[in-house]
């Protein structure tokens, strides 16, 4: 039967204007429909993982991205008050050891990442529309989505629709597909830092003082996405009209010198906080649709991979699109498996790291520095940090195991 289009693309993130484009340049009919009529900052992704940057080459995205301004960071610190600034800075680790070609992860910021995503989009041959309010999506017998525009009604039939539509997505709701969601282990505030000019543009740091854990990624000329954890009792406490203040004066640790520059930089952005937790779909797809990002169930982002998970979903979905005219259900099986392996993976990378970096007191300090010591004598111990830089699939399956966690934590 014939339809207006081939896909319809609920969505324009990361995850949808990239599939847009991707498919757009592969000849097909494409629709792109995005919710905002402009890219505000949410406190969402503004870096990369190695593995994420592998997935936009193969994509054909990453010298779109780096053209646009996309900054690589070459170096990695992991601060910590249970050992010196000095022995953690001279053991920065280099992050183009991680995957052949790929000299670190890329940060950019993602209103301006989506939109040149959207606009790769536009150009590649998808009708692209803002500013839109989705209405009755349809999946059967033929998947179709009715969409108001400056108070015009429109109804357009495709081959599939595509859900990216993010966390709260109204598209997996209307397809019934059921989301899982962990309970939240912290809470993750995140803010865009300008003028932090004493700060070094090639390193990324993390660390843990205090009641408090920091992670700061560095996006060039002197601006710096940073975050910080803290605990769940804790939600409300950088609330209030000099919450961003208290949030970059949170930043000072004895235990990360460097910090300076974050005091002493200004909020460029919003200060928003979340609860961190892990969520998954069982089948990402039913009948007339499938689901990419976010909107397939995310990762804590405590360990910055929802990019890096939203560019591998497009290339398997894409490569699927393009082997085959074929786009029943039956054709996303094995997305479906290969991401509940993967974000099964992550969930346990994303829980290890929580509990080592984002809980507080005397008893995790003690476990850190533990942690810390074993390191050094059997690499293994950090294992889960190499899934989170070269992708899950790069390690053997008993890292992912609770005896490994029981392992890496000292637990009985
Ligand atoms: C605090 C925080 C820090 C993070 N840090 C990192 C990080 O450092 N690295 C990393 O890789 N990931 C990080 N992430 C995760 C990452 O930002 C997301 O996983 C990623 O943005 C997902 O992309 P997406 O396209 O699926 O969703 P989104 O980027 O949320 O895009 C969804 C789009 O759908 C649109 N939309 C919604 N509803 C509709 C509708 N009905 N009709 C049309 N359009 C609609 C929205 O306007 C939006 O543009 C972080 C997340 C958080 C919360």
């Amino acid at each position: 039967m014939t339809t207006d289009y081939d896909l319809i693309i609920v969505g324009g993130g990361i995850a949808g204007s990239a599939l847009a484009t991707v498919m757009a340049r592969a000849g097909k009919r494409v629709l792109l429909l995005e919710k905002s009529s402009v890219y505000e900052d949410r406190v969402r992704g503004e870096w990369i993982a190695p593995w994420g940057v592998a997935e936009t080459r193969r994509l054909g995205l990453c010298d779109l991205l780096v053209g646009a301004g996309g900054h690589h960071v070459t170096h990695h610190i992991t601060y910590d008050e249970s050992r010196p600034a000095a022995e953690a800075e001279a053991s920065a680790l280099p992050l183009s050891m991680f995957l052949p070609d790929v000299i670190g992860p890329l940060c950019i910021g993602h209103p301006h990442h989506c939109q040149t995503l959207f606009d790769a989009a536009g150009k590649a041959g998808a009708e692209t529309h803002r500013g839109v309010e989705t209405g009755d999506i349809v999946f059967a017998p033929t998947p179709s989505v009715t969409w108001t525009k400056d108070g015009q009604a429109h109804t357009h039939t495709g081959s599939l629709i595509v859900g990216a539509d993010g966390r709260t997505s109204g598209v997996r709701e209307s397809a019934g597909i059921a989301l899982h969601q962990d309970p939240p282990h912290h809470m993750f505030a995140g803010m865009l830092v300008e003028g932090a000019d004493g700060w070094d543009a090639s390193v990324q740091a993390i660390g843990t003082e205090g009641d408090f854990g920091f992670l700061a990624f560095p996006q060039g000329d002197g601006r710096v996405r940073v975050y910080g954890s803290f605990s769940l009792d804790q939600r409300r406490r950088f609330a209030g009209p000099d919450g961003q203040r208290r949030f970059l004066d949170a930043f000072a640790m004895q235990c990360a010198p460097a910090n300076r520059a974050l005091v002493e930089g200004r909020p460029a952005g919003p200060l928003l906080a979340y609860l961190n937790n892990d969520s998954w779909t069982d089948e990402p797809f039913a009948q007339g649709v499938v689901l990419c990002g976010d909107a397939a169930g995310w990762n804590d982002p405590i360990i910055g991979l929802g990019l890096s998970i939203a560019y591998r979903d497009v290339r398997i979905v894409s490569d699927l699109l393009k082997s085959s005219d074929d786009w029943s259900p039956a054709l996303f099986a094995s997305y479906a498996e290969e991401r509940a392996e993967r974000m099964r993976r992550l969930r346990f990378a994303a829980a290890l790291t929580a509990a080592l970096d984002c809980e507080f007191g005397e008893g995790p300090k003690a476990r850190r520095h533990r942690y810390h010591a074993l390191q050094k004598a059997d690499p293994m111990i950090g294992a889960h940090a190499f899934a989170v830089m070269a992708g899950p699939e790069s390690l053997p399956p008993d890292i992912f195991t609770p005896e490994h966690r029981a392992k890496v934590l000292g637990d009985p």
